[in-house]
């Protein structure tokens, strides 16, 4: 019995730890490097039902900036696998359901204090080795921006569930927060340790139990993940990781009777997929499924004449090229006046050739490798057909090597033609290409930015004139769910900044805000009648 109404602590952001030489973050964190490294592969079975199922189909994890390196072994999980996982999501269902709100918020503070301390060093050399970031680009993944959806989402919760309805004379309304029911299919992507936790983690949190199905080049991370939420507290069969290759897995649970909910985030193409299965099994559902999908972005960095140059050029080396452009709201196209691309060039110029490249254990590294052969193959091929195009100018990079681990340098490109394909599609690679246009054509430029390509996540402008800003921030409002003034257009702090596009880069139901809590939960309006009338009869009868 709680008996009490307990409010959940205010949340603030966790703090970025500097890793700088001589910290004992550093050391320590260096120490963990070391240590799994130099482990054995570890072997990362499906969770179902708080039980490691291994299977016969597995397949190495390896380390992306050192492909020869094995981390661990997955077993690949087939659809009889992922059958028993949604069982023993349906079988936890209940009692995770009635568990009051207060104990399950306990859980996941427990599991953000855990990361802040104990887990840091784990989840960010996971996290380092597996899916090839540098200290920085982990700490505020895997260490702050997790927690800070655990402690922010928790909060949250509590502000929907205070939402109550107004009551009339003899009657009292409330509103009740239903889990939804069934259970919820999670599908995460390998650029985000955190995406990769708070997909599955948000709809738990609402009360749900879920199907966590991690990418396969994340699942070092996610093995990790799972460990740590065990230790939380989280009871068994609320979340059930089912690792392995996308469609065997998606087969068979899209089509379940049972789906309430399918919380992706990913590429474009996959998201469109699974709706279209979702849509095609519409008559097999027991009722609608939720769709949230965070998908693929083609984001914009617009510099206008009165723009400061210098904050341009280093807008577009962080936002272009951190975690190797491997970011949905890396930018990737930019369009800078003719009377300020000299000076931007040569700053860019500068900064670029001050990166290095290589592994993540080198901390001087900016630069470490893209995800995997696959990656590697795609963004090469658009590096190798630009290099061959006309109307195309390497500015800067190019190169790439395979030999040891998946490299490819920052890559700048100048374009004449503003629809050439490196302006329009996702490449979700270190390759940023830029278009010069004459200062004059400023407005039209705005209308190029917006009619580019189908996505619309986030995007950047970047000027000293105020009327330009206000300009722009009209002009461009439909062109991303995320826009930046005078900043790059990456990097979204959850409870600051919500993140999501419209458009085909996603329904918008912005991460790190209530209103992705509100997709997890089914209201239920409740009246109550404290003396209720004994005859139909109304006074107008008379
Ligand atoms: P992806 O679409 O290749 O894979 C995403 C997930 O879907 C993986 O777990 C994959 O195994 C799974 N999958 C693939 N086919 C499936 C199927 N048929 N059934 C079920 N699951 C299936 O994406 P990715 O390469 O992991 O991530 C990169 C993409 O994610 C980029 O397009 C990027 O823009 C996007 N992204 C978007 C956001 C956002 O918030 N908008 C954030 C991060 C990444």
């Amino acid at each position: 019995m709680t008996n009490s109404r307990a409010s959940v602590p205010t949340p603030v952001n966790e703090p970025v730890r500097s890793y700088a030489p001589g910290s004992p973050e550093r050391a320590s964190l260096q120490r963990h490097l070391a240590q799994m490294k130099a482990q054995d592969p570890v072997q990362i079975p499906a969770i179902i039902g708080g039980e490691a199922v291994m299977t016969d189909t597995q397949q190495d994890v390896v380390a992306p900036h050192e492909h020869a390196h094995v981390l661990g072994h997955l077993h690949n999980v087939g659809a009889p696998e992922a059958k028993q996982a949604v069982d023993a999501a349906l079988a936890a269902r209940e009692a995770w359901g009635r568990m009051a709100w207060q104990d399950r918020a306990a859980i996941f503070l427990k599991a953000a204090d855990l990361l802040a301390g104990p887990w840091r060093d784990t989840l960010n050399a996971s996290t380092m080795l597996g899916q090839s970031k540098n200290v920085y680009q982990a700490e505020i993944d895997s260490a702050c921006e997790l927690i800070d959806f655990l402690r922010f989402n928790v909060k949250f919760m509590e502000f929907i569930y205070e939402q109550q309805p107004i009551s009339s004379p003899g009657v009292w309304n409330r509103t009740q927060y239903r889990p939804l029911e069934g259970f919820v299919f999670a599908v995460t992507p390998f650029n985000f340790t955190a995406i990769q936790a708070n997909l599955p983690i948000a709809p738990a949190m609402m009360g749900n139990t879920v199907v966590f199905k991690p990418s396969h080049t994340a699942t070092y991370s996610a093995h990790y993940t799972m460990q740590l939420l065990a230790e939380a507290g989280l009871p068994p069969g609320v979340i059930n990781m089912v690792p392995g290759r996308g469609a065997p897995i998606g087969d068979a649970i899209m089509v379940h009777p049972e789906l309430a909910g399918l919380h992706f985030t990913g590429s474009t193409r996959t998201f469109k997929h699974l709706w279209k299965m979702a849509g095609q099994h519409i008559d097999t559902y027991k009722g609608y499924p939720r769709l949230v999908g965070e998908t693929g972005g083609k984001d914009f960095v617009v510099a206008h004449p009165s723009a400061d140059a210098q904050a341009v050029a280093t807008a577009l080396v962080r936002g272009a090229f951190e975690y190797q452009g491997q970011k949905c709201s890396a930018a990737s196209r930019a369009y800078l006046p003719a009377s300020l691309w000299p000076t931007i060039q040569t700053a860019m110029k500068e900064q670029l050739d001050e990166i290095k490249m290589g592994t993540v254990e080198d901390f001087s590294n900016f630069i470490n490798a893209v995800i995997s052969e696959r990656a590697f193959n795609d963004i090469t091929s658009y590096i190798d057909a630009a290099k061959a195009a006309d109307g195309v100018t390497l500015i800067h990079g190019g190169g790439y090597d395979d030999s040891e681990g998946y490299f490819i340098e920052p890559t700048v490109f100048q374009v004449e033609d503003p629809m050439y394909r490196t302006m329009c599609e996702e490449i979700f690679g270190p390759v940023l290409t830029v278009y010069v246009y004459e200062d004059k054509r400023f407005d039209e430029i705005l209308k190029v930015v917006d009619a580019t390509s189908p996505y619309a996540l986030t995007g950047s402008i970047f000027a000293q004139d105020r009327r330009i800003i206000a300009q722009a921030t009209e002009a461009l409002e439909q062109s991303a769910g995320n826009f930046y003034i005078n900043d790059k257009p990456t990097g979204a702090v959850v409870g600051q900044q919500p993140f999501g596009g419209a458009r085909a880069s996603g329904t918008n139901d912005k991460a790190g805000a209530y209103l992705n809590l509100l997709r997890w939960t089914s209201p239920r309006s409740i009246k109550e009648t404290f003396a209720p009338p004994h005859h139909f009869g109304y006074p107008f009868l008379g």
